[in-house]
């Protein structure tokens, strides 16, 4: 063979080898989104043999583990425990209530899942025209209080209704990543309308990139964390309020007052090591304000916080920075 057609037969030939080499070093991915847990559930993995039967199980346990824990649906098992006050209880109920013990310990109260009966209050003064009256928010913080939770082995006891709502969506994304990961995923990412865990790497680059949104304006980006192995949740009153008299009124509740949160920043993102976590410190995050959060990232492992406040202005913790490189 002529010099003149070697080299560029031969160039070839190594670009082709080195497509070749690269294509089998970055899998290709899958997306698959279903409607659950009031909202939608995205899941992204690396295509492995027997992907679509995978996806099909994840999808069927975030319906089981739905059934648990919505206090709206009669027949789930967390409204059987709101209704008889005291029952032995399935291991993801126990798990998921002393998880949320511990946040409210490490958020002195501010996250507190036995807010039901304020929660049902406000909705009940949305159907009838007319805010709660001071008599009967007090009625109803008798009643509540997390130390109040008596556990005793797999039986829990409850002063009052219990509302997961703050925290399930995570535990399941949680429960959906040990799942895959159980079953030979390496690379993958859940998102629960927000609430994410991704794990391994994405299709292009080391660490997934989650954006924040802006709080007023879905279509633009405020800035971009770069994650991996790590669970990230968002919190934010812009896309669910109550009205009650044309006023807007949140749906996070202050434990202490036992009213909405008022003033309160536009939007929490947090970080943790767990989505479980990451989910309940959003909510527990938007009681607290803009100062004692950080306070708290600062002080917790692997917790990092972005909020936007009601003015707009951006705050972060300490360590949020390690975030925003790829
Ligand atoms: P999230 O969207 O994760 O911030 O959770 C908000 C949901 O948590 C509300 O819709 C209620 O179901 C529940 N919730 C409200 N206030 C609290 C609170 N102080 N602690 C724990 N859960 C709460
Ligand atoms: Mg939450």
């Amino acid at each position: 063979m002529k010099k003149t057609i070697l080299i560029p037969v031969l160039t070839f030939l190594i670009l082709l080898t080195a497509l070749i080499l690269h294509g089998n070093r970055i899998p290709s991915y899958v997306s698959r989104e279903e409607p659950a847990l009031g909202t939608f559930v995205a899941i992204k993995i690396e295509k492995t043999q027997g992907y679509e039967a995978l996806l099909d199980k994840a999808f069927e346990n975030i319906r089981q583990l739905e059934k648990v824990f919505s206090a709206h649906t009669p027949d789930s098992e967390l409204a059987r425990l709101n209704n008889l006050k005291k029952a032995e209880v399935s291991f993801h109920l126990l798990e998921l209530i002393k998880k949320s013990t511990v946040v409210s310990e490490i958020t002195g109260g501010a996250f507190d899942i036995t807010v039901l009966p304020l929660i049902e209050l406000y909705k009940q003064a949305e159907l009838s025209g007319n805010p709660p009256v001071e008599k009967e928010i007090r009625e109803c913080l008798a009643r509540t209080g997390w130390h109040k939770i008596e556990i005793k082995g797999t039986t829990v006891k409850i002063p009052c209704g219990l509302d997961m709502g703050g925290i399930a969506k995570g535990y399941i994304v949680d429960k959906t990543a040990e799942f895959l990961k159980e079953h030979g995923v390496k690379n993958g990412l859940v998102n629960a309308g927000g609430d994410i865990y991704c794990f391994g790497r994405p299709p292009r680059g080391e660490k997934w990139r989650i954006g924040i949104q802006s709080p007023s304006r879905k279509d633009v980006l405020i800035t971009d964390l770069y994650v991996s192995g790590f669970a990230v949740a968002t919190s934010g009153d812009y896309e669910r309020y109550l009205l009650i008299k044309g006023k807007k009124f949140g749906h996070i509740i202050d434990p202490v007052t036992g009213k909405t949160v008022q003033n309160s920043p536009a939007g929490i993102t947090v970080t943790a090591v767990d989505a479980s976590t990451a989910d309940a410190l959003a909510t527990a995050f938007y009681v607290m304000g803009v100062e004692k959060s950080i306070k708290t990232a600062d002080r917790l492992n692997g917790v990092e916080v972005f909020i936007i406040d009601g003015a707009g202005k951006t705050h972060q913790s300490r360590n949020f920075s390690n975030f925003a490189l790829p």
